[in-house]
């Protein structure tokens, strides 16, 4: 099932598609919404689409708004047992209500070009490593990228590195993400990968 909201959004094909993973909540200072915001209002300015989880409430539902506020196209997909639960973003562009996680997850992969993850908690770091885990068994070949904003992935990063070191990963895997601290620096990296790479892919048989 799909609503979708007649603007002035519509009528050009965007510049780009950007799949932004990030938290349902605020984190606890300010500088996580001014990011968010900070994302949302980059890619409307930049004639980009917006593909994100369809919600309202923490980072997503700021980020969405700056990014219709900057003119953006935004393409929201959530499973229709969350809109049952009132969590669901009304002002989308596009807002896919389907089945179930998986059919979302599939969606949100197709409809982008690259993805990201923002600052989140356990939902947005499902969706960054099944899309990476997604990448590394060539289901597609989208630029991923981490936004490590004020050193919050850190520990992660630590982490992944021993997980190489103990020869449970390798470089390769590593290199397919992207890390920077930057929000607008590391988007215009995704999107310019994005834009020499062959994006065919096995979505469909996920
Ligand atoms: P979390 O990082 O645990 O806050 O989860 C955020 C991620 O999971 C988002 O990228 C969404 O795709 C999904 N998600 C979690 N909570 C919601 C919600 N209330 N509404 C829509 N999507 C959600």
């Amino acid at each position: 099932m799909m609503a979708e909201a007649g603007n002035a959004a519509e009528a050009v094909s965007p510049a780009f598609s950007l799949c932004v993973y990030c938290g349902s909540r605020p984190g606890n200072t300010a500088e996580f919404a001014a990011t968010a915001q900070a994302v949302g209002n980059w890619i409307g300015l930049h004639g980009g689409q917006l593909v994100y989880g369809g919600g309202h409430n923490g980072l997503m539902g700021i980020m969405a708004d700056a990014a219709l506020a900057a003119g953006a196209r935004v393409i929201g997909v959530i499973p229709k047992a969350l809109v049952e639960k009132e969590w669901a973003h009304t002002g989308c562009t596009e807002l896919h209500i389907v089945e179930n996680m998986h059919e979302r997850k599939r969606i949100m992969a197709e409809r982008a070009d690259a993805f990201l993850a923002l600052p989140g908690g356990i939902g947005t770091l499902e969706e960054f490593f099944e899309v990476w885990t997604w990448r590394q068994l060539g289901y597609h070949n989208k630029p991923i990228g981490l936004l490590n904003m004020g050193g919050f992935y850190d520990s992660l990063l630590t982490f992944l590195n021993s997980a190489v070191k103990t020869g449970f990963m390798n470089e390769w895997q590593m290199d397919l993400m992207r890390t920077g601290e930057d929000a607008a620096s590391l988007i215009e990296a995704l999107v310019q990968a994005a834009g020499t790479a062959s994006l065919t892919g096995r979505l469909d048989q996920i």
